[in-house]
């Protein structure tokens, strides 16, 4: 039973590159937020929540101090401001990775080569557990934005900052040299929730899994020759069996199932080569299992 007076309270980023997935996943959840972009909080119409908006590097402190309950935000931030906080759930967007970058024109030769150098980046402590645990000692100049021009302006050699695509590293004549971290948003919460507020929280994730798992499921229906019926089932997972139906065509089925989005291309090309014709494929937009 949720008490009724007891409200999540949810920190997500106010803007930048989370807020708009964060919002997104709430929707997704069934959850309605009446437009508070210009505020700094609003609350849910339909589920007991209500929704912060902060910078990201505040959001694990929040939590810390049980301002928040629970928040959105990179595995990157959870790392480098090392809160008391709980890391609950990967939500899989906001993927990114923290990497060290040289001049595209140096030779690197593996971690011995920042050995002395002069290291920029806005995540010295991660930098730092990154260089003790490979015996290199460097010096590390922290900065809180623009990191990629560092080397360009003689202000270091080399650069620790989070890359997606490479292309800011690639405009600034710099190319990846080592990857210390892999990250994603990951949903953090406080770790002395109440029973109220856990209850909630178990509603959310039951939630944030079920549409997760839509996601990486796709819905496919196709039709089987009689004769080949064995051996299109057989390639099917299913989450139980797959369904089969007859046509009206005599000697043809109709055949439903579901596909992980890893294994779907590879499935597909011998659903097809066993036979199958018309496949169809669906999203899905829940799944409970
Ligand atoms: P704020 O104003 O909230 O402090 P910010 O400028 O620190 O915002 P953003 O650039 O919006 O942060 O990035 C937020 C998060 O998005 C990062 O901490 C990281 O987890 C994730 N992210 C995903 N891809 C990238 C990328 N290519 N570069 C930077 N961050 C990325
Ligand atoms: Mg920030």
């Amino acid at each position: 039973m949720i008490n009724a007076n007891t409200v999540l309270k949810l920190a997500v980023q106010k803007s930048g590159r989370l807020h708009d997935d964060s919002m997104k996943l709430l929707k997704e959840c069934g959850i309605d937020i009446t437009n508070g972009v210009n505020k700094l909080k609003s609350e849910a119409s339909n589920f007991p929540l209500e929704v912060f908006f902060l910078r990201d590097d505040d959001i694990p402190q929040y939590i810390e101090d049980a301002v928040a309950d629970i928040g959105f935000v990179g595995e990157n931030v959870v790392y480098e401001k090392n809160k008391n906080v709980q890391v609950e759930h990967k939500l899989g967007f906001g993927k990114c990775r923290l990497s060290i970058a040289v001049d595209k024109n140096e030779t690197y030769d593996g971690v011995q080569y920042l050995q002395g150098k002069r290291i920029a980046t806005s995540y010295p402590l991660i930098l730092n557990d990154f260089l003790q645990k490979n015996n290199v000692t460097a010096e590390i100049h922290e900065i809180s934005g623009s990191v990629e021009i560092a080397p360009g302006i003689g202000l270091a050699h080399a650069i620790c900052d989070l890359v997606s695509s490479g292309s800011t590293l690639f405009m600034n004549g710099l190319k990846e040299a080592e990857t210390i971290l892999q990250s994603q948003a990951v949903l953090i919460r406080n770790k002395d929730l109440d029973e109220a507020q856990q209850t909630i929280l178990d509603k959310l994730l039951f939630r944030i899994q079920a549409v997760k798992k839509a996601k990486n499921n796709k819905y496919i229906l196709l039709n089987a020759p009689e004769e080949k019926l064995g051996e299109i089932i057989a390639l099917l997972p299913g989450m139980k069996s797959p369904t089969v139906t007859p046509l009206a065509e005599k000697g043809w089925h109709s055949v439903h199932s579901v596909l992980s989005e890893d294994t779907f291309w590879d499935i597909i090309e011998k659903l097809k080569n066993a036979g199958a014709q018309g496949i169809l494929v669906i999203p899905i937009e829940k799944m409970i299992i």
